[in-house]
Order: structure tokens, then C-alpha cells, then sequence
């Protein structure tokens, strides 16, 4: 139950507010709404083109936060409901955007214009109506780290100066126009520019996050079973998968690339907390990762296999692991980040947070609802005729 006595991290009264959540259908958002209707008093005007993933905080009617929360379905490129709901509420949370990997090469185009274009109405309705914005960028505008231009040898490559990326000091460094897979990263670079713009000339209130790799319950989806068969989800949901198929994991280019993965429950609270204190949160950048859950992709996989293993009680395959070329994987274009350590000062200095939860442990959860969500599913599906299925 939302208690009526919160306080701010400067022990001020927590005020509810409504808010705006466009892409609220989505994982992040699905958790986002979770959160705000259990522990909060706010109300959501939820917008999306999907509702499926918040279903259950929608109905029945019955439930305890029915009148806090309100599904819009609605597609923001060409809806003008849009600024009337921006105006309806406090504040406007934009999570919209294509970003999946496999579709940056191979659906360039909607990759820029969803996270560019068709934020831009957005930014521009919050700047003229004074409505606070929190835009969800990601980590991969920083791109490619500077370590990943040393010769291999370089003792350089050891210094944090040269890999950790940090809000306020690192470069953005992507790779040529024809590897189509920095259009992502370009887009979101371009909007956050827009929103520092319309901060600085304009004195919008904003604060923009950059996601670091947040996993857990209801990322993506698994394919054939409720996406597209032939559907490339990002890497938790392709390694469940081949995990729930008993198939091996798909390396791609050895998986040597490395990231750092976050809880989404932690990832959560770091939100909360900006949408809590505007005062400490508007006017940043804030980078939501966490620093100590780095693996290569290739030690994902192994962990992986082996958590599924308990949480399933079947044993791995004998040879869990395949390696597979980036091209065969998503095509001509593909690039990939080499390193994303999160420089987590800023976040800490204005919001005092920092996650909590162990790369084991969140497997662990995530694997176990993968399997109590999907193993029987996917065990029909397979055992269908061809024919049939
Ligand atoms: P998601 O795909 O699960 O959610 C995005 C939601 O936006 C979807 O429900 C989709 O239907 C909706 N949407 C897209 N275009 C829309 C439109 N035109 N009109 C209405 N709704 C639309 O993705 P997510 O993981 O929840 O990511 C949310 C945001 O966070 C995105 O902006 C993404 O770029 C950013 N991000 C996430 C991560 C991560 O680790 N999950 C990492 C980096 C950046
Ligand atoms: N990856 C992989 N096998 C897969 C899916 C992804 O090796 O089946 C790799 C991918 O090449 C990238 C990393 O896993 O190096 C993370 O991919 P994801 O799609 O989750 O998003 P990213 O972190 O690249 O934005």
C-alpha cells in the first residue's frame, strides 16, 4: 500500500503527481508502473501502441490503484492526443524507441526516426508547456571506448581512464556511417543535445538516463513463442531461448565483447528517486548501471547455462556454447561497444544510490520466472509436427 507519509531524500514531503509514461508497456516501463502504483501515490497516464506486459496492472477493476492508472494505446507518431496528455500531467517519462541491436542494420531507418524524430514533438511539448521531462537515452552513446584504440599490448588498456565513461568527460566515439549500427546510438545522442538545448536556451526542466544493460522479467520476448519466430530479442532473451529449446548459445564473434548488467529492480529504484527529488535530478545526465556485474558475453553464457541448470533442474548441454559471425548473426553493418563500465560518481553524489543485486542473483530470479513462464510453451511448440506448427 502507498504510504501517505513519504519523504524526499531532503525530508520534504513527497507531493503526488501525475505522470505522463510514454513506451509504459514496455520492460522497463512494465517495471516502472509496477513500482509506482505498489509504493507510491502517483497516478500514470500509460501510453503505448502494446499493453500486454502491465495487463495485470490493469485489471480486474478491482485492483487497489484502478483509478491511478490509465492506458492510453496510442502510437506517438501521428497521435494528437499526445500534447493534451503531456499537458494533463506534472511530469513526462519518454521511453519510446526501437532498441533492439538486430533492427539497427536492417531497420536504420525506423531506428532513427523513433529514437530522433518522433521524440522530438515530445521534448518540444515539455519545453512549451513547462513540463518536466525524464528521457531515457542509453549507454551506448558513448560507444566505443578510447582503450579500444590502443595496440593490444598497451598497459594503457588496464587504465580506467581509458575505458570507464563518464557522464560530464568521455567522448562519444562511434564507427563509420556504413556500420548502420551506431544509427541508434546517433539518434539518441542527437535528442539528448535537443533536451540539453531546450534546458539551457529555454530552461526546460529535464534529466536524461542512460541505461546500462538492465535485465530481468519481461525483456523482450521469447521467439515463436509471444514475438516473431524469426525475432531477434537483445541477448537475455535469445540466450533463454536456446536455454528453454536446449539449444547452445550463440557466441557472436566469440562473444568477447564485454558489458556490465544491472538488476531492473535496482534500475528501478535509481528512477524512482530521480522522479522523487527534481531539485537534485533535473539538469543531468545520469549513467544506471552496475560497475561490478562485468562479464564478457561469453562469461554470460557460461553463467547462464549453469544457473538454468538449477533453477530447472535439466542438465546443460555437453557443448553449451556455439560461436557464430556478427554477419551470419544480424546481417551487413553490425559494430559492436568492446567495454561499458558506468562511472557511477554523478548518480551517487546528487541521488546517494547504488545497486545492490549480484549478476548471480539476478539470474537467478530472471531465470527462474523465464522457465516457470516459458518451458511449458515452448515444450508444445516443439513437440508439434511441422506441419502443425
Ligand atoms: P522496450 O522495447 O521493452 O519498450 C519500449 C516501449 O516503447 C515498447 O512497449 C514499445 O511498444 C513502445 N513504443 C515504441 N515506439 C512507440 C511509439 N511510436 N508510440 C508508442 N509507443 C511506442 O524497451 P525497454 O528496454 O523498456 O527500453 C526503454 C527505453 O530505455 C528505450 O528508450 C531504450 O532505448 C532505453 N534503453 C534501455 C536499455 C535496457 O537495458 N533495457 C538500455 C539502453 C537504453
Ligand atoms: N549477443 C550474442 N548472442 C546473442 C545475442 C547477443 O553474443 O544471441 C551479443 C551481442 O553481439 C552483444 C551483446 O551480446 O555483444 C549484447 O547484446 P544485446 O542485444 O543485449 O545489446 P547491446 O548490449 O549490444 O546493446
Amino acid at each position: 500500500m502507498a504510504s501517505q507519509n513519504r519523504v524526499d531524500l531532503d525530508g520534504n514531503p513527497i507531493k503526488p503527481i501525475t505522470i505522463c509514461m510514454i513506451g509504459a508497456g514496455g520492460f522497463i516501463g512494465s517495471h516502472l508502473c509496477e513500482k509506482l502504483m505498489a509504493e507510491t501515490p502517483h497516478k500514470v497516464l500509460a501510453l503505448d501502441v502494446y499493453n500486454d506486459k502491465i495487463k495485470h496492472l490493469l485489471e480486474p477493476d478491482s485492483l487497489p490503484w484502478a483509478d491511478r492508472i490509465q492506458f492510453h494505446r496510442l502510437n506517438i507518431k501521428n497521435d494528437s492526443r499526445l500534447e493534451s496528455l503531456v499537458r494533463m500531467a506534472d511530469l513526462t517519462i519518454n521511453l519510446a524507441a526501437i532498441c533492439t541491436p538486430a533492427d539497427y542494420n536492417t531497420r536504420p531507418l525506423d531506428t532513427i526516426y523513433s529514437n530522433f524524430i518522433d521524440a522530438i514533438p515530445v521534448v518540444k511539448y515539455c519545453s512549451g508547456n513547462n513540463k518536466r521531462l525524464i528521457h531515457f537515452s542509453t549507454c551506448e552513446v558513448y560507444g566505443k571506448t578510447i582503450g579500444s584504440f590502443l595496440p593490444k599490448d598497451s598497459p594503457l588498456r588496464q587504465d580506467p581512464a581509458y575505458y570507464v565513461l563518464s557522464e560530464d568527460a568521455s567522448p562519444c566515439i562511434f564507427g563509420p556511417i556504413e556500420k548502420q549500427r551506431w544509427s541508434y546510438a546517433c539518434a539518441k545522442q542527437l535528442i539528448e543535445r535537443l533536451i540539453y538545448a531546450e534546458g539551457a536556451e529555454n530552461g526546460m526542466d529535464f534529466t536524461i538516463v542512460r541505461p546500462f544493460n538492465w535485465i530481468g522479467p519481461r525483456m523482450d520476448f521469447i521467439p515463436g513463442i509471444d514475438g516473431p519466430s524469426e525475432g531477434v530479442p537483445r541477448v537475455l532473451a535469445c540466450f533463454s531461448n536456446n536455454l528453454l529449446r536446449h539449444e547452445p548459445l550463440k557466441l557472436v564473434d566469440g562473444g568477447q565483447s564485454q558489458r556490465t548488467f544491472i538488476y531492473i529492480k535496482d534500475a528501478i529504484e535509481a528512477v524512482l528517486l530521480m522522479i522523487e527529488n527534481p531539485a537534485r535530478a533535473n539538469g543531468h545526465i545520469f549513467n544506471v548501471g552496475n560497475p561490478n556485474n562485468e562479464v564478457t558475453v561469453k562469461q554470460l553464457a557460461e553463467m547462464m547455462t549453469k544457473v538454468y541448470a538449477k533453477v530447472s533442474g535439466e542438465p546443460s548441454l555437453e557443448t553449451p556454447t556455439i560461436d557464430i559471425s556478427s554477419e551470419e548473426f544480424y546481417g551487413v553493418g553490425y559494430d559492436d561497444s568492446d567495454k561499458r563500465i558506468p562511472d557511477m560518481t554523478i548518480i551517487n553524489k546528487q541521488l546517494g544510490w547504488n545497486p545492490k543485486t549480484s549478476l548471480w542473483d539476478l539470474l537467478e530470479s530472471t531465470l527462474t520466472y523465464q522457465h516457470r513462464t516459458y518451458a511449458e510453451a515452448v515444450k508444445q511448440a516443439t513437440s508439434k509436427p511441422a506441419a502443425s506448427s
